[in-house]
């Protein structure tokens, strides 16, 4: 069986979230500050920031037992359309892992895209209309386009952040971005960027844990 994660690399993953984020808070409040009312970055560390030190999260023996508690974390914590988008991302995820706890790419994968169709059915956002999205949606493209899973989490994080820079070029059309209509040109969209973080979170996380030697016992 190739590479693949198991629960605690799910656990690490948004462990090491919350922190990047955390890094960057002021980042990307900066960017909703221009384009939004400028709470993001808070509120988004908010969220992340409890599922770390929540204990039945931390405690979940199960990946759709933990992501079911993100998911119910972040629309309480996050909060607005970015806390209520997000939760139903980790629904999603919750729903694509009811039968394992070992996700291949292509598990990986399947999980990543249950949670965006969660997400477009709530939010109705198609690429190019400068959203979390626009992130999203080019980084599950990039995981299904590879074979091995570390290249996988390598591309995927490219092309989030591709995706998230990419959204400087459009015209918002949800959200309290909107209301700029072409005003918006030229702003980078906070959402694809925290996407983009928390893709870099996964690759870097992983990383780690595969280049730490396992003791044995
Ligand atoms: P709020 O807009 O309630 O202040 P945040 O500032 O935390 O919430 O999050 C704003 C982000 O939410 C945007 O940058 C965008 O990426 C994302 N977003 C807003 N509306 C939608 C939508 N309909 N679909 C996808 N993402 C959206
Ligand atoms: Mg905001």
């Amino acid at each position: 069986m190739g590479d693949h994660l198991i629960l605690e690399d799910l656990k690490a993953w948004l462990n090491h979230t919350a922190r990047l984020l955390e890094q960057n808070s002021e980042l990307l409040s900066g960017l909703d500050s221009l384009i939004g009312d400028g709470d993001h970055g808070r509120n988004i560390c908010r969220g992340f920031l409890e599922v770390t030190k929540n204990v039945s999260a931390q405690d979940a023996s199960s990946a759709n037992d933990y992501f079911r508690n993100v998911s119910i974390i972040l629309a309480d914590k996050i909060g607005g359309s970015c806390g209520a988008l997000l939760s139903l991302f980790f629904d999603g995820m919750a729903n694509a892992s009811k039968d394992t706890d070992q996700f291949d790419l292509s598990r990986l994968s399947a999980l990543f895209r249950a949670g965006l169709t969660e997400i477009k059915a709530m939010g109705g956002a198609e690429i190019g209309e400068k959203t979390m999205v626009d992130a999203l949606e080019p980084a599950i493209i990039a995981l299904e386009g590879e074979l091995e899973l570390i290249q996988a989490l390598e591309s995927a994080t490219l092309s989030a952040f591709e995706g998230a820079e990419a959204t400087k070029g459009m015209v918002a059309k949800h959200g309290r971005a909107k209301f700029l209509g072409q005003k918006s040109i030229g702003l980078q969209d906070p959402g694809a960027t925290s996407i983009a973080l928390i893709f870099q979170a996964l690759r870097d996380s992983y990383k780690e844990e595969k280049s730490e030697p396992k003791l044995k016992d």
